[in-house]
């Protein structure tokens, strides 16, 4: 998670690279590497118009056709459906600027997810309803990379470093969202698949650059045209491209996130966000009958 890559050992995984397999790695965080692809792996749309060369510019007419560039990702406080992926257990590490960050925002390295933990193996769930993108190591094309994959790729094929890549869940929420899981022990879903919030997607897990077992969890939207950079180190190690599309914090999202934050508890947060809708539910029922009873 936050930290490395793990770019330290070429560990040697013969099969992997000689396969002939399509490979998408990682890099760093969490996710090392997601990627939104580049030329030449898969043709993902979202660098279109993250490009802004290729964004027509915006009509003068008001009633013209809408373009690209008018796509813009839904406010974060308009999402909803998302739980936690983990219901018990803590926040270990928040989305912010941290000395070891593995991204950079703001001229800051930075954390460019959420961490959270209970215990290796733990069932982790999906955080929102949505379309698996990506399960287990190659789901780089799908993280919001900026530019070409193929060093990358090459460089994990020619080092045989596949290995080291965490595993990841990447699902489409359906919201112009997509939600990054890292670090499983193992996933259970796979890729195509629709799966409800609070689905079993894997078992918490340490692979991939972590320093033990959690969850690092991202949210981005192939919509934003913000971009976080990438540490050089790693750029240099790994050959990544400079850029990735923005992510949000995701306490923006999960329920009680403000008690998370302060208590770093998340059945606190869950308890507290559950009586706080239970008691808008109870207002909102009396406000009903008092209005309708007199029409009875
Ligand atoms: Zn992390």
């Amino acid at each position: 998670m936050a930290g490395a890559l793990a770019l330290v050992l070429p560990i040697a995984i013969s099969a992997l690279g000689s396969a002939g397999v399509p490979l998408r790695p990682l890099g760093g965080e969490v996710a090392g590497a997601a990627a939104v692809a580049g030329a030449q792996t898969s043709p993902l749309p979202v660098q279109a118009w993250i490009n802004p060369a290729s964004v027509p510019a915006r009509p003068t007419d008001a009633d013209g056709p809408r373009t690209m560039a008018e796509r813009i990702p839904p406010a974060p406080a308009s999402l909803t459906g998302y739980q936690w992926p983990i219901k018990a257990g803590r926040v270990t590490l928040p989305f912010k600027a941290i000395p070891g960050g593995s991204r950079i925002k703001d001229g800051k390295l930075f954390h460019d997810g959420l961490d959270m933990a209970s215990f290796c193996g733990a069932p982790v769930g999906a955080a929102h309803a949505g379309i698996v993108l990506a399960a287990g190591r190659t789901f780089d094309d799908h993280v919001g990379w900026i530019g070409d994959l193929g060093p990358y790729y090459a460089l994990l094929d020619t080092k045989r470093m596949w290995s080291q890549l965490p595993n990841v869940v990447v699902i489409d929420d359906g919201n112009e969202y997509r939600s990054v899981y890292a670090h499983f022990r193992d996933v259970t879903v796979k890729v195509g698949q629709r799966v409800e919030a609070g689905q079993l997607i894997g078992h918490e897990g340490a692979t991939g650059h972590a320093s033990g077992c959690h969850v690092h969890y991202g949210l981005f939207s192939p919509l934003d045209t913000k971009t976080f950079g990438v540490r050089p180190n790693i750029l240099r190690a790994l050959k990544l491209p400079k850029l990735q599309i923005a992510r949000i914090d995701p306490l923006l999202v999960l329920p009680g996130g403000e008690v998370a934050l302060k208590t770093r508890n998340i059945a606190k947060a869950i308890k507290f966000a559950a009586a706080e809708s239970a008691t808008r539910a109870a207002s909102t029922a009396e406000a009903a009958s008092t209005g309708s009873t007199a029409g009875r």
